[in-house]
């Protein structure tokens, strides 16, 4: 059953051919016994999702059953999730229990989707490799040497070895994208605003957004449909109609203007990435798309911009950890002043501390205006360019990340360097436009994929473009060795 996608799993279970509560005991046992090795989950809720899959079954005997019923999902461990700890993965949060559900829990629940457990995440997805995870690294189950990429490594890995056939990550510069790069699955950042943020961790609250980790743009458009939508609980979600994102999957790309960003393809880019985004473009061609050169002139001030913004959004909203309201409180404090010190020193991660120095700073009176000030205005330019090359292209293509997973431990001592793994998805963040990345081929047997980037809210044309490019290839069908 865990060879199946999405869609065939519905109609499996509209047959009778088996039961949610059947699916769900599949995905549990394969997450027993492979996850030891890959480490995707930091909880999992099988008592929970077996009782969620037994109700899923009768409201399909009611006649109330929809196409995610019954359908197993992994959270990505930075929703809030009733009852079940919510770690972020961090110390800092591993005794908080939520005491209510995040919107997109609430929406997948409503689907009556059966969660099968929560992700593994770098530490208040501050990463790119899952190292900075408090519960450990997560393996790649492309090859076990290497990073699932991050922050939503564990969702990314978990469906690429098919333990959970759909989960949700989080993207705030690449975090669903550059995972799904590395392990070979199908991921979509949607345009800020278009899911809700409530009851989802914050780290930097005007460039996070959900979205869903698939095998394929029909499998992500599906869930979609269920994640995406207005809620009063959350003031940036926007309020506007939710199409149905399968709709327009099998419409034909003829004549489709893609447009190649020149700063996409320039030097930093590995030579066996870019073949196969050439690969990917010729076929994109043979379907009757024009590619069409342009460039985003400020593309290479995204890094540095997003290491303003990001860390400075995230020292105000981690400030809430303080030890007396959430989460780990150290041992006898002397003081108040101690308690504040000691939780927060012990509770966060070296990556978490170093952010919210870089971000506090930032802020600071004396250099608010050299740094956050001056990177809102770069901000600006970085969405001009879109903006500008939206006049003349539909879509946008190049690679998601400029190398394939690279080995646990390679990047983790020069935080620079793992900076720089995001250098094609920041600017998308920075921007509130929506992005996919889907595989597009291997070097060294290790995935790559093609990032897709649309206009505001086009999330319909990507899952589109993309649907048509997996009908004419086979790489999004790939399974690591060992995880048939
Ligand atoms: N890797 C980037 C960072 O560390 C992006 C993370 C994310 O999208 N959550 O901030």
């Amino acid at each position: 059953m865990h060879n199946k996608s999405v869609a065939e799993l519905s109609a499996g279970l509209q047959k009778g051919e088996f039961s949610s509560e059947e699916l769900t005991q599949a995905y549990l046992e394969r997450i027993e016994t492979l996850d030891k090795n890959l480490n995707s989950f930091i909880t999992v809720t099988a008592e929970q999702a077996l009782t969620a899959a037994r109700n899923a079954d009768q409201m399909r005997q009611a006649g109330k059953a929809g196409s995610l019923t019954g359908i197993p999902v992994a959270q990505k461990d930075i929703f809030c999730t009733e009852g079940v700890r919510t770690s972020c993965g961090s110390k800092m949060l591993d005794n908080f229990i939520s005491p209510y559900n995040a919107t997109v829990v609430e929406r997948l629940n409503a689907a009556g989707m059966v969660m099968l457990g929560k992700t593994n995440m770098d530490e208040f997805a501050m990463g790119s490799s899952n190292e900075n995870s408090y519960y450990g690294p997560v393996r790649n189950p492309w090859d076990q040497k290497a990073v699932p990429g991050g922050s939503s490594g564990g969702s990314a890995a978990a469906v690429a070895a098919q333990i959970a056939p759909l989960a949700t990550g989080t993207d705030t510069g690449g975090s669903i994208r550059q995972p799904a790069s590395l392990c070979g699955v199908t991921g979509l950042k949607p345009t800020y605003g278009r899911i809700s943020r409530y009851g989802m961790i914050a780290f930097a609250s005007s460039l996070d957004q959900a979205g869903p980790l698939a095998r394929s743009a029909e499998d992500a458009a599906m869930v979609l449909n269920a994640m995406a939508g207005f809620d009063p609980h959350d003031s940036t979600s926007v309020d506007r109609e939710v199409p149905d994102y399968t709709a327009n999957l099998t419409e034909s790309i003829e004549g489709l203007r893609i447009g190649l960003p020149a700063e996409f393809f320039a030097e930093g880019l590995d030579d066996g990435i870019a073949n196969v985004i050439q690969a990917a473009l010729k076929e994109y061609e043979k379907m009757g798309a024009k590619l069409v050169d342009i460039s985003l002139p400020n593309s290479g001030l995204s890094v540095p911009t997003y290491y303003v913004v990001a860390p400075a959004e995230c020292s105000s909203n981690l400030s809430r950890f303080d030890g007396v309201r959430f989460g780990y409180r150290c041992d006898d404090p002397l003081d108040l002043e101690d308690l504040y010190k000691r939780s927060r020193g012990e509770g966060f991660g070296a990556e978490v501390k170093r952010r919210i120095m870089i971000g506090t700073y930032a802020l600071s009176a004396g250099y608010y205006d050299a740094y956050y000030l001056k990177a809102q205005q770069l901000r600006r330019l970085i969405s001009d360019d879109f903006r500008q090359a939206f006049e003349q292209v539909d879509v946008i293509m190049g690679p998601t990340a400029p190398s394939v997973a690279f080995d646990i431990g390679e990047k983790s001592d020069d935080p620079v360097s793992m900076y720089l793994s995001d250098i094609y998805t920041i600017a998308v963040n920075l921007a509130g436009l929506p992005g996919m990345s889907i595989p597009a081929g291997f070097v060294d047997n290790r995935p790559v994929g093609l990032q897709v980037i649309g206009n505001y809210f086009t999330e319909s044309r990507l899952l589109n473009v993309a649907h048509q490019y997996q009908l004419a290839t086979n790489w999004h069908r790939q399974v690591p060795p060992g995880y048939e």
